[in-house]
């Protein structure tokens, strides 16, 4: 299969072993030659630092590094100093979002949606950076319906981004119809699709829980079947979202966006298997 445009997410690490295990992972999956990497943002500002700590640490291996940016809970003012920030170390790539507010933590903030975290890094940088949003190909689990999840996304893209990367899914037939729905709405940039490699059963049903992406039964069910066995599970995940991959790597789509979890075994293997 001809190779594409690949990038992988990770999480901002909490400890120095933490760092040190990112870093392995990282170089575990250069030889897969990332277009870019993304590092996530805790809503709330809770890992800003560890956010510009990592995509800093990732720069000076010469790979592009994209931060993550939540709107939830935060000031205007707050916002601009970290995109200054950003941009006085050089950053050029983000990815724009709302963000969930931690449970407890009050203030909504000054923007409300993305598209408003969108429009306003626009209007404060021109085009200084290249703008991700997020994608539902099965809806966000807040959207009032559908077509206002739609609605929403191009909405975005209007605001200014220049691509999107999707909620993982395991259904590709949600992906294609939401591609040709968004299309249909005027919107013509890539939509990546985010590839969640399956390697822990509860883990997989607690994050699906709160995203809104569903597990398929016949996934569910035999992932659930295999109990403890941790390489039955690795197995079997890897046929199911590599034989995901396959079907919309076949069918064009733009790139692959993987959720490592800051893990490389998984991706690697499902993309070794790939483009072998
Ligand atoms: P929005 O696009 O603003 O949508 C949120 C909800 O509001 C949707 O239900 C939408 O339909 C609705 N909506 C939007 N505009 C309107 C409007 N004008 N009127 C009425 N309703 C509207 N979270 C983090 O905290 N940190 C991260 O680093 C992070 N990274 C992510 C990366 C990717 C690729 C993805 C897919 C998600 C990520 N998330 C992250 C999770 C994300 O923050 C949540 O899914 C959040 O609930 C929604 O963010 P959004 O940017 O999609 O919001």
């Amino acid at each position: 299969m001809k190779p594409i445009e690949l990038s992988f997410e990770f999480f901002p690490p909490k400890t120095p072993d933490g760092v040190d295990k990112l870093r392995a992972t990282r170089a575990q999956l250069a030889t897969l030659a990332p277009k870019f990497v993304s590092v996530t943002f805790g809503a709330g500002g809770s890992t800003q630092q560890g956010t510009l700590d990592t995509v800093l640490d990732i720069a000076k291996d010469g790979v592009e590094a994209a931060p993550h940016l939540s709107c939830i809970g935060a000031s205007k003012e707050g916002l601009r100093e970290i995109l200054a920030a950003y941009r006085s170390h050089g950053v050029r790539h983000i990815v724009a979002l709302r963000g969930d507010l931690p449970s407890g933590m009050g203030e909504m903030g000054e923007l409300r949606y993305a598209s408003d975290l969108v429009a306003f890094i626009r209007q404060q940088t021109g085009d200084a950076f290249h703008i991700e949003v997020a994608a539902y190909p099965e809806y966000h689990p807040q959207a009032r319906s559908p077509r206002h999840d739609l609605e929403a996304f191009a909405q975005k893209v209007k605001a200014g981004a220049n691509s999107a990367i999707t909620q993982y899914f395991f259904n590709a037939d949600a992906y294609f119809r939401f591609v040709e729905d968004a299309k249909k709405l005027g919107v013509d940039i890539p939509i990546v699709p985010g590839i969640m490699p399956i390697t822990n059963y509860s883990q997989l049903m607690r994050f699906s829980e709160m995203c809104g992406a569903e597990v398929p039964r016949w996934v569910a069910k035999r992932l659930e079947s295999y109990g403890d066995d941790r390489e039955s599970i690795r197995a079997f995940g890897l046929d199911v979202v590599t034989d995901l991959c396959r079907r919309l790597v076949e069918a064009g789509v733009p790139g692959l966006h993987f959720y490592t979890l800051n893990n490389a075994v998984a991706t690697k293997a499902i993309c070794e298997r790939l483009f072998p």
